[in-house]
């Protein structure tokens, strides 16, 4: 069925085609052309990482992460269960096992006091994603870190712009993700990057990214000859799709605002009604400056919640709930996960609902959706 309020649409800001277009006629429509360069250096200038690279998705961002790590068997890496399953994923396909972390009821991000009983001779990384744009408690995690010489990569897909404690989310880590697909702030359809913080990733990053070939160092004539010297796989996107997401970096003031006042609008006419319904709304510590990603209730129960998804459909407006807790997933139990392990994910999971949130959603649409949600009645 399709809704007249959908849950999200990918935003056309206007010179996307152009580019695109433009991409197209240059004759360079494989990886690292043009507008590729541009979008790295875009990212690079934006957050002052040592290194961004487009890559294929975030998942592709992940798994180049996971290589670099050199993870052995029996290596552990400790991942929030409350997350896309890439996150996880990536660091499975190296053989490496995933450590369930229970995530914190406000920000619904890692909790960060379970970590010391987590953490053991085998552990060689840590995974925290920045759930909805809310940084996650990065000084709690990184001085952990450094403390068992752990590394850190960030799955910040939801954080392009958010910062924690006036830095930016994906500068903390070794290594960072970000995602570009059609529901995340910008987008290209299909597309990630991978942000570089440590130096001395740099350039084995770029040959995993490159087949495992020095094709890079080739192009800038650092190396006379560009060979196969390590694992790698094809993670490079086409020139056309990074058209596409330059187009969106150029226009990004209009859209984090656009979703700021977006976020702000849901925020300020809920208030009163989640207080009698018993819903909690998305906590933002003040440390925190948040990405705009997405807006979601947290109902009294399942119950409720499914009621409420019903309710909304009947009025043309699609709610969508969000992760299941991965450990309990029949990967997840295969890994050992097992109910009760994760007790706040396993709740919060089933009560948690997403608003309709994207760059072209109108204020009026907007308030029919609030309306929709003030005229709910509680049996
Ligand atoms: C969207 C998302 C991903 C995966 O992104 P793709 O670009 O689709 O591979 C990974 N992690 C999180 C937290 C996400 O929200």
């Amino acid at each position: 069925m399709s809704y007249r309020i959908p849950f999200n649409k990918p935003a056309l800001i206007g010179p996307e085609l152009n580019y695109i277009a433009d991409s197209v006629r240059s004759g360079h429509i494989s990886g690292d052309g043009k507008y590729t360069k541009q979008c790295h250096q875009q990212l690079e200038i934006w957050f002052g990482v040592k290194k961004a690279l487009l890559t294929t998705n975030c998942t592709h961002a992940l798994e180049i992460s996971a290589i670099l790590l050199n993870l052995q068997p029996g290596d552990e890496v400790i991942i929030p269960s409350f997350t896309f399953v890439s996150t996880v994923n990536a660091f499975v396909l190296r053989g490496a096992k995933p450590v369930f972390a229970d995530i914190r009821p406000d920000t619904l991000n890692l909790d960060e006091t379970l970590l010391p009983g987590l953490i053991n001779e085998h552990t060689k990384a840590i995974v925290p994603v920045h759930y909805a744009g809310v940084g996650c408690n990065m000084d709690v995690i990184m001085s952990l870190a450094q403390q068992h010489n752990l590394r850190v990569i960030e799955d910040n897909a939801h954080g392009l712009f958010g910062k924690y404690n006036g830095q930016w989310l994906g500068t903390f880590g070794a290594l960072a993700t970000q995602s570009f697909h059609e529901t995340k702030n910008f987008s290209c359809g299909e597309g990630g990057a991978l942000l570089i913080n440590d130096e001395g990733l740099v350039e084995r990053a770029e040959i995993i990214r490159e087949k495992g070939t020095n094709r890079s160092r080739f192009f800038r004539g650092m190396v006379d000859k560009y060979t196969w010297v390590d694992i790698g796989s094809s993670y490079l996107p086409s020139d056309v799709l990074a058209a596409y997401l330059y187009a969106q970096f150029e226009a990004y003031e209009s859209i984090q605002s656009k979703r700021a006042s977006i976020w702000n609008r849901y925020r300020e006419h809920l208030g009163e009604w989640a207080e009698q319904h018993n819903v909690q709304l998305p906590v933002v510590p003040d440390n925190c400056e948040q990405a705009y990603h997405m807006f979601y209730l947290l109902l009294p129960s399942l119950e409720t919640r499914t009621r409420l998804i019903n309710h909304l459909k009947e009025r043309g407006i699609l709610a969508v709930f969000h992760y299941l807790p991965l450990h309990l997933s029949d990967m997840g139990r295969q890994l050992g996960g097992q109910p009760g392990d994760c007790p706040v994910t396993e709740d919060l999971s089933d009560r948690l609902l997403r608003l309709p949130f994207f760059y072209d959603l109108s204020e009026a649409d907007q308030m029919e959706v609030i309306h929709a949600l003030w005229s709910f009645e509680e049996d």
